[in-house]
């Protein structure tokens, strides 16, 4: 496998990288850490004439305070033990993020944008053209659900769920300016596999800002793959909240790794508020989120595997967050 030609800019101010993307709109891809962009483009999917490196500007790195640079290497974080310590359902999607080496390139902003995933898209150029491409890249159906127009593809990142559990926000520019919305408000809930995002053409994420409140609150984020040192999540469950006396003041619970997009999941949670979490509370609210996601078989592990290992994985991170264990 290789990589085609591609023209590469370097701009290194947001503004700058916004005016570009103006002009080329239609025709790039922003190019971060490269970690998912970078093979995906050697398998060709996908492929611009044009990526826009985000490495030269520098507002994007770094992170200090309740702010987190999009461009932050993930390596970064999890050598900051202090910052991750007020947040561990971060803490713990950072250190199982794939690999060490991955980790050393790849970036706060492109995991959030991660590209989804399915084992008849992830492929080789020559293997997608023996079963005649797909719906998400240069054909016309989908292998999963063949009587669907539509992408099943699987949202696959590690901290979007951890950071919606922790009521963060991202910020984004773009040639009308500047907005923050919560960072679930990334995913088209709409959408599918392929229109993923909400972000409109030209824009780019800066920044992940977490609420004061987040600082210091219990919770896990809890990873289901197949090879523990390297695999993306077939399923990841994030929780973060308040515990007063054993009894919840606040909690809440985000899914990745089954839909096309992360969920949190509000009105389950906010029904355990001012409730001690008995086994059997906990019990159920994991298996009506275990009921409610929509999981196919595209990634490694079963669909029905990974739907039932919701309600345990639910389980598992509300008692590590109620009792922290040591890291
Ligand atoms: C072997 C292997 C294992 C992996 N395992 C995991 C895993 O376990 N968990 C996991 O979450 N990921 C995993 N990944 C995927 C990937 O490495 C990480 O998600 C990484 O954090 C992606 O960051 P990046 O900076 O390399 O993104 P890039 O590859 O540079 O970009 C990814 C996407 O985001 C877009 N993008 C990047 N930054 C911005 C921005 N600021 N604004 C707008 N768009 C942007 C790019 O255009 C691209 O579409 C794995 C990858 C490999 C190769
Ligand atoms: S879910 Fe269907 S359309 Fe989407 S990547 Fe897989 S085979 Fe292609």
């Amino acid at each position: 496998m290789h990589l085609d030609a591609f023209e590469l800019h370097r701009p290194t101010s947001v503004d700058a990288t916004v005016r570009l993307a103006g002009e080329l709109a239609g025709r790039f891809d922003f190019l971060a850490g490269g970690t998912d962009l970078l093979p995906n483009y050697k398998m060709h999917l996908n492929l611009k004439p044009h990526l826009i490196a985000l490495e030269d500007v520098g507002e994007l790195h770094g992170h200090a305070g309740d702010r987190i640079g999009a461009m932050c290497r993930l390596a970064d974080l999890e050598a900051d033990a202090a910052f991750l310590d007020r947040y561990p359902p971060l803490a713990d999607a950072v250190r199982e993020v794939a690999t060490p080496l991955v980790r050393a390139s790849g970036t706060v902003g492109g995991n959030l944008l991660v590209e989804t995933r399915c084992f008849f898209f992830n492929q080789s150029y020559f293997w997608r053209a023996s079963l005649g491409f797909c719906l998400k890249a240069d054909g016309d159906q989908c292998h999963v659900v063949p009587q669907k127009e539509r992408c099943y593809a699987t949202f696959s990142g590690d901290l979007a769920p951890a950071l919606m559990a922790l009521d963060a926000e991202v910020e984004i520019a773009g040639p009308s300016g500047r907005r923050r919305h919560p960072v679930g408000a990334l995913y088209d809930t709409a959408g599918d596999g392929i229109q993923r995002v909400t972000l409109r053409p030209g824009e780019l994420v800066v920044a992940v800002h977490l609420p004061p409140g987040a600082a210091h609150q219990r919770g896990r984020y809890k990873k289901l793959r197949v090879r523990p040192s390297y695999d993306f999540p077939e399923l990841g469950v994030a929780v973060a909240g308040v515990w007063d006396d054993g009894r919840v003041s606040e909690l809440r619970l985000a899914v990745g790794g089954v839909d096309p997009h992360p969920r949190r999941f509000d009105d389950l949670t906010d029904a355990l508020v001012d409730h001690a979490p008995s086994e059997e509370r906990v019990r159920a609210l994991g298996e009506e989120v275990a009921r409610r996601v929509r999981p196919v078989h595209n990634t490694f592990l079963q669909a029905d595997y990974r739907r039932r290992m919701v309600a345990v994985y639910v389980r598992r991170a509300l008692a590590e967050a109620r009792e922290p264990v040591a890291a």
